[in-house]
């Protein structure tokens, strides 16, 4: 495959010479909660505890304006035990840990019983809330090399024990539609799926994109007394009305828009509309690393009408190859989606 970088035998990087106004904000106009963060094993790698500072890391961070951070990395066992050593300093104050359980036991007789033990423990040792990470909905398999439904009975009980032990779920459920479109020229993340064709979820082997919706429906259906936030624009920030749909129908779905300011700010108009419309239902968060902290695209896309700029500090575009514009948030939905939606949904879940 040629590289789909190079136009005309060059790494082609336009840059515009568009003059409209351009807003620099290096902090928050409030503070903020991160809500979607990973300091741990799950991106970083299994070293993560001698690969960087994290008082570097939480200086930076409170440059921005972030006052306070959930980091899904917590695990479960020893591996939490060691994220928490990692973080002790800021426990109390700064980072808040959801941990999971590991869906590998899937098949064991006792994994309900696992699950209720594990998250039970892990509250104990200070988690507010259980990732549920792509690994299940997206390539988990059963003993008999079965794809297993994110529906499926077998899982439920992880939701059930969530809700009765007042943990949130965290779930990301799916990843970008064009991920599960084929990877050919008409695909709009064609230059991103070429480098990284492991994000590719298209073909027999895996489920559909709306197969997936369905799923992730059904479970918010089946756990009323269970909190969601479902991660990355409830997982299909390309098509907001179905979003706003879907938390009209389930008062217990609350979503993130995580490394989704490209899909946020690329529809202006609509998200704009949405935000306002469920400006009590979405939490802020950017999936940041101590590696890749990206916050000023963010700021600018939700306070500011400025028009067509980058939505990453990276040199290329990563997700998707395009420009996004300001929603423009008035000070009441911005203070609500910046911090006080998820200090509602932590304190009504945990703190009661
Ligand atoms: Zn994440």
């Amino acid at each position: 495959m040629s590289d789909p970088n190079l136009i005309c035998g060059m790494n082609y990087i336009p840059h515009t010479t568009l003059r409209a106004p351009s807003t620099r904000i290096e902090k928050a106009k409030f503070p903020v909660f991160e809500a979607h963060a990973h300091l741990g094993k799950l991106v970083i790698g299994d070293n993560y505890d001698t690969l960087y500072d994290l008082d570097n890391t939480v200086d930076t961070l409170k440059s921005f304006g972030i006052k306070r951070m959930i980091n899904l990395d917590g695990f479960w066992g020893d591996e939490l035990d060691r994220m928490l050593a990692k973080t002790q300093k800021y426990n109390d104050d700064f980072i808040v840990t959801f941990g999971t359980v590991d869906v590998s036991r899937l098949d064991d007789a006792d994994f309900e019983s696992y699950v209720y033990r594990t998250l039970k423990e892990s509250k104990a040792k200070g988690i507010k809330g259980v990732k549920v990470w792509k690994n299940i909905s997206l390539y988990l398999k059963d003993k008999n090399g079965k794809k297993i439904p994110f529906d499926d009975p077998r899982i439920d009980c992880i939701f059930k024990a969530a809700g009765e032990l007042r943990l949130i779920v965290l779930a990301h459920v799916a990843d970008p539609i064009a991920f599960f479109d084929p990877i050919d020229m008409y695909n709009e993340r064609y230059d991103e799926l070429h480098i990284r064709p492991d994000w590719s979820f298209y073909g027999e082997e895996f489920f559909e994109f709306n197969q997936l919706m369905i799923m992730q429906e059904n479970v918010l259906k089946n756990n009323p007394d269970t909190t969601f936030i479902v991660a990355h624009g409830g997982s299909c920030s390309e098509d907001l009305g179905y979003v706003g749909r879907c938390l009209d129908k389930y008062p217990n779905m609350f979503i993130d828009f995580a490394e989704r300011v490209s899909e946020v700010g690329r529809q202006p108009y609509s998200s704009r509309k949405f935000f306002n419309k469920y400006q009590d239902r979405i939490v802020f968060g950017t999936d940041m690393n101590p590696f890749n902290i990206d916050y000023e695209a963010n700021f600018r896309c939700l306070e500011t009408f400025d028009e067509y700029f980058d939505y990453s500090n990276k040199p290329k575009a990563p997700h998707g190859n395009w420009k996004i514009y300001g929603i423009g948030l008035e000070d009441g939905a911005l203070e609500k989606i910046y911090y006080k939606n998820i200090e509602k949904l932590l304190n009504k879940e945990v703190l009661t």
